[in-house]
């Protein structure tokens, strides 16, 4: 997992700036330097110097003796329990202000190009949309904002650039590092306040669950109307059945009392049809009440 990095710029940032520095006893460290790269440290940033030096193409100094200033510049944190994690350069300059040959050229190192910051990135494994370019100019800034870094510029806006924040000083900087420490990486801001995007997993099982709630009401309803159906028809039964049993004996009585009157013939048929006819309606209403369960 990449880490999380401050690239520094170094003059003016760390150390005060004389001019093209070419004698390590020149190097003072600006008040707060060292207690600011050490709380980054502490706060798990890697902290690393990002420079540009076209002191060493316009000949005011050689490579190795700006190796001895950065050497003196370390000793310097290290008297106060600091260290860097990496001290980067630019030697380059384009143009005919560039006197020594070897170092005339227009090169990606050299800020406002970003080049510097992303070979600091692939050494140091730093994730740069999490990590913060912090210095006194405009190039350091636009360096920053090419390298896809949040940026810090020191001092008042200028308009020629477009810091994330300024700060006054390098410990007001890192307070806005240590505060912004958990936002969403650089590019990613919009994230925090747009919707999620949409589960469709997520969504279709809550839409089973709906739908399955639907079909457990909808057989509960039909479980009822049956039991109500089954219960209404048992009720039908007991009626047809119990009419049927009184029409049938009412049909008995009529029949025996036809029989009485066997002497007087029109009489007793008449009793006898009527029987046949409640015997009839009776047998109709066990057929129903038989038809019906
Ligand atoms: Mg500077």
């Amino acid at each position: 997992m990449a880490l999380r990095g401050v690239l520094l710029d170094r003059d003016n940032t760390i150390i005060a700036d004389p001019g093209y520095i070419d004698d390590p006893d020149l190097v003072t460290l600006l008040p707060g330097a060292a207690d600011s790269i050490r709380r980054l440290r502490e706060e798990g940033f890697t902290v690393a110097v990002v420079t540009n030096q076209s002191g060493v193409a316009r000949g005011k100094f050689t490579e190795e003796q700006l190796a001895d200033v950065h050497e003196r510049m370390e000793e310097l944190l290290h008297e106060q329990g600091v260290q860097l994690d990496g001290i980067y350069y630019c030697p380059y300059l384009d143009g005919s202000e560039a006197k020594v040959k070897k170092y005339r050229k227009a090169s990606n190192l050299r800020k406002p190009e970003p080049g510097m910051l992303l070979v600091a990135a692939e050494e140091l494994d730093l994730s740069l949309s999490e990590s913060w370019m912090v210095g006194d100019s405009s190039r350091d800034v636009i360096a920053g904002e090419r390298a896809g870094c949040r940026t810090i510029l020191l001092g008042d806006r200028n308009g020629e650039c477009d810091p994330d924040y300024v700060a006054d000083s390098l410990e007001k900087a890192v307070d806005l590092v240590v505060a912004h420490k958990d936002d969403p990486p650089k590019g990613h801001e919009e994230d925090a306040d747009q919707p999620k995007p949409v589960d469709m997993g997520k969504m279709m099982a809550e839409q089973a669950v709906r739908e399955q709630d639907v079909v457990d009401l909808l057989t509960d309803i039909r479980d009822s109307l049956r039991r109500h159906e089954r219960k209404q028809r048992h009720e039908d039964f007991s009626v047809l059945r119990l009419a049927g049993t009184l029409t049938q004996m009412l049909a008995l009585i009529v029949g025996g009392w036809g029989m009485m009157a066997f002497s007087d013939t029109a009489t007793a048929l008449t009793r006898f049809v009527l029987a046949g006819f409640l015997q009839l309606v009776a047998l109709t209403a066990f057929v129903c009440s038989e038809k019906r369960t």
